[in-house]
């Protein structure tokens, strides 16, 4: 079978972790070099093995037969173009781009030349999102009507090109944009409206805190938080549905629970809650013995996301045998949900889709 050669452009933090997870991890795919703006950056490439080359053109030359575009955010759309004018697959690291527009541009090339563009959203790949996606595939808990997806960090952002507007940097873009693509990976509907509080908490150019509501044709209300200054972090994800409840509380160590009632019968007068200043039924928790516990549906063996996957498939839509997984309509979908989120954040109001 063909080894496909794949170049790098943006030798940074996750080039670089491209380059030893495809040379360890992938047998169809060889990287044949890198060029980054930074000469430290050439020669971190070079000390790790691979062809540094002086310039993006100097790269295109060497004709890899893919490309992957592994810079700040602000320059996806015109490396990408670029490489697929070149002949190249074009693999982008997320977010795509900076706007929709953007997007239909790079879209346009890739129809043009047929070149392949993809993008690597990796998050498709997580455990957590896998068990969530089984949970709700299996219908574990009924139909769901809250869906938080959450996560937290303290350490605010990397003072890097991810505290620069004009780099692509802020949450949105960096981790939100993750989370909008599995929500809507998991959400076969359309989203009505976006709601988006975009905080500049500590950074004054970008946000670093970040909460979102989508509504969803069926009903559906989705919350996704970024929060990078949170010390006591939640649930990484809360399912509410009308037949049980999800939680899993982290998203690296995985654990949480489904619970669901055991019987259907109600007995209202039974655990009442009295307190100093008042008494409630609705608020009361039910007795143990009615509620059931179910495992979380954690996939095993050939079942676990693996994600080799993303790679092999991209080796596979050149060899001509398999469709792309991450699909330009997929990344048109989030990117309007994005850019929803940017004019939400803006002017304060909900913007119906
Ligand atoms: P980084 O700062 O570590 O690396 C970026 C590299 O690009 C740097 O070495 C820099 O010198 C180089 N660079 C900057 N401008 C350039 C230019 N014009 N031409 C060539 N090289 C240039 O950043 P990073 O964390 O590696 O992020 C890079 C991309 O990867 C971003 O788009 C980011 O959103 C994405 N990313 C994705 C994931 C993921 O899990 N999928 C994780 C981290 C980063």
């Amino acid at each position: 079978m063909k080894k496909y050669k794949l170049a790098i452009i943006g030798y940074g933090g996750m080039g670089s972790w491209h380059a030893e997870n495809i040379t360890k991890r992938i047998s169809r795919i060889e990287v044949c070099g890198a060029y980054d703006i930074k000469p430290e950056r050439r020669a971190a490439a070079e000390k790790d093995g691979f062809k540094a080359f002086a310039s993006a053109e100097a790269l295109f030359e060497t004709k890899p037969d893919i490309v992957l575009v592994a810079t700040p955010n602000n320059f996806h759309k015109s490396y990408s173009i670029a490489a697929m004018k070149r002949g190249c697959a074009v693999v982008c690291e997320k977010p795509v781009c900076l706007n929709s527009r953007e997007l239909e541009e790079i879209i346009a090339v890739s129809e043009k030349t047929g070149k392949l563009f993809t993008v690597h959203h990796n998050r498709r790949w997580d455990i957590d999102y896998h068990i969530v996606k089984n949970v709700l595939r299996d219908n574990l808990i009924g139909k769901p009507y809250f869906l938080d997806s959450r996560l937290f960090g303290s350490k605010g952002l990397p003072g890097d090109w991810r505290s620069a507007k004009a780099a692509g940097g802020g949450m949105l873009y960096d981790w939100a944009i993750h989370m909008i693509d599995q929500v809507l990976c998991l959400i076969d509907d359309e989203v009505t409206s976006v709601y988006c509080q975009a905080l500049r908490v500590n950074f004054k150019g970008v946000d670093d805190c970040d909460r979102i509501l989508l509504t969803f044709k069926n009903g559906l209300c989705v919350q996704i938080v970024v929060d990078t200054w949170c010390y006591i972090g939640e649930n990484r994800w809360h399912i509410s549905g009308d037949d049980g409840t999800l939680v899993i509380h982290d998203w690296l160590d995985i654990n949480g629970k489904i619970i669901k009632a055991n019987i259907k019968e109600i007995d209202w007068e039974r655990g009442i809650i009295f307190t100093p200043t008042g008494r409630t039924k609705t608020m009361a928790p039910r007795p143990k013995e009615n509620l059931a516990e179910l495992p979380l549906p954690t996939p095993q063996g050939a079942d676990a996301p693996h994600w080799e996957e993303f790679y092999e498939n991209v080796a596979a839509v050149l060899d001509g045998t398999a469709e792309q997984l991450i699909t330009h309509e997929q990344l048109r979908r989030s990117m309007k949900v994005l850019d929803a989120c940017f004019k939400s954040a803006a002017r304060n109001a909900v913007i119906k889709l």
